[in-house]
């Protein structure tokens, strides 16, 4: 978006390319954006379109309800749920920006991070390898456990675990057309859910059903030593604590073998400023907001933050714009993705809720949908996910200029070079 729009980037990422991951939820909000980035044929060599969510139990594995991803419904959005590869939506976005002229670096750690000073205002960052870079902007988009928030809000010991674990694992597909059960699943289309006490499991096809991905889910208490927030820690799926599970599910893990351990965080209650003193570094995706790992709007928020970040630049000619249009873009994004986090919590919650009323509620609830789903439903339902599904991240910013930023714009000074520290 920034290269696009005319600036000079550089984005600087401390991993390489090839490093594990598993399945990532690419709901209409963000498949729309991918499209229009892409095109329709290039999305659908790394993209299955969801169809729809069966609900089971998670120890018996008694089917209770299925959630239909209603093509109509979708069609309104303008967008697709999409179910992909992380490691193919990553590389898709590098060829983006490099396309769009940033200059990549791979293997490149920030150890430090300097904001600017009253002589000179631009931040700077320290390699591991101790080069230094100065920009005019740095933006940190460097996940959950960010560096740069620490420079952004100064005060320490913010961030917790926040009590769920998630296990990201992937299976072979050819591995699983021996077993009819497993076999039933790899032919579906579809966003499965086993539904267990303060545990849960998802999977879901992958690269045009060459593979399968699973996430299992475990709400736990302050006395878990929590793992580490960054996708680095890998387990074997033998001691995962599932406590009693349903075959299929047993057999889901057995077959993976391995899986990423990730962790849940929470950085105070969510609401410091995106911006630091000096007004030259910004926050973005988990380095800014919470997210709930393996949710179904992660990428989305941080593509979205992005395209709302880099269209508002766009239309920067000066730096005094800098303030107003950082101050827009935390306005524009923070209540979005708080809705959006709040959503994934809620369902995953709900997912995992102990025997009970409530849990038999849901249950309720579940099988009056796949029984009754008829056009009110369908319009309750569309309106319901309206705000979630169809918003559109480039309309929000440009709205916002159109109606307020223009009147600021002022003839001045070309911004130089912008580093960004993130892959995407
Ligand atoms: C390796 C990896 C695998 C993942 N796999 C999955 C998955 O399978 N399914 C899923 O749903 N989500 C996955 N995620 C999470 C998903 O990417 C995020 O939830 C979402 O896309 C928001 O991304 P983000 O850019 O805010 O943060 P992240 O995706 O966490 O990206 C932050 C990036 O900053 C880099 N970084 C951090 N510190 C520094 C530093 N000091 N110097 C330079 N670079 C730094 C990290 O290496 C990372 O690439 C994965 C994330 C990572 C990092």
């Amino acid at each position: 978006m920034l290269g696009r729009a005319g600036h000079r980037v550089q984005v600087l990422e401390k991993r390489r390319m090839d490093v594990p991951s598993g399945g990532q939820r690419v709901p209409p909000n963000c498949s729309k954006i991918l499209r229009q980035w892409v095109g329709e044929e290039e999305l659908w060599k790394v993209a299955t379109r969801c169809v729809g969510t069966p609900m089971h139990r998670f120890k018996s594995g008694e089917n209770v309800g299925y959630l239909e991803w209603k093509p109509a419904v979708m069609a309104e959005t303008g967008g697709e749920f999409l179910l992909m590869h992380h490691e193919d939506l990553v590389d898709m976005l590098r060829k983006l920006a490099v396309d769009a002229g940033a200059s990549i670096h791979l293997d490149a750690e920030v150890k430090t991070v300097r904001p600017g000073s009253d002589e000179d205002p631009r931040p700077s960052v320290v390699l591991s390898t101790g080069k230094v870079l100065v920009a005019d902007i740095l933006i940190g988009a460097d996940g959950s456990s960010s560096i740069v928030r620490d420079v952004v809000v100064e005060e320490k010991g913010l961030l917790k675990s926040a009590g769920l674990t998630v296990y990201t694992g992937t299976l072979e597909a050819a591995d699983m057309l021996n077993d009819p059960e497993l076999s039933t699943l790899y032919h579906a289309d579809d966003w499965p859910i086993w539904m267990g006490e303060h545990r849960s499991l998802i999977g879901h096809p992958l690269r045009a059903r060459r593979q399968y991905s699973i996430g299992f889910y475990r709400w736990h208490g302050p006395e878990i030593e929590p793992a580490k927030p960054n996708w680095e820690d890998i387990h074997t799926t033998n001691n995962l604590p599932t406590g009693t599970c349903a075959p299929v599910v047993q057999r889901l893990l057995k077959l993976a073998g391995q899986v990423i351990r990730t962790e849940q965080v929470s950085f105070g209650d969510g609401t410091h400023g995106w911006t630091d003193s000096t007004g030259r570094i910004v926050l973005l995706g988990e380095a800014a907001h919470p997210a709930l790992p393996g949710g179904s709007h992660t990428a989305s928020m941080a593509i979205e933050d992005a395209v709302v970040l880099g269209s508002l630049f766009s239309h920067l000619r000066s730096m005094d714009q800098v303030p107003s249009l950082l101050r827009a873009y935390q306005e524009l994004r923070q209540r979005r993705c708080k809705t959006l986090v709040e959503a994934d919590i809620g369902n995953t919650r709900l997912m995992c809720l102990p025997a009970g009323p409530a849990a038999d509620a849901r249950d309720e609830s579940l099988r009056r949908k796949y029984d009754d789903w008829d056009e009110g439903m369908l319009k309750a339902s569309f309106e319901e996910i309206a705000e979630v599904f169809a918003y559109d991240a480039g309309d929000a910013a440009e709205e916002w200029w159109v109606s307020w930023g223009r009147f600021h714009e002022t003839a001045g000074e070309q911004p130089g070079v912008i580093v960004s520290v993130h892959q995407e």
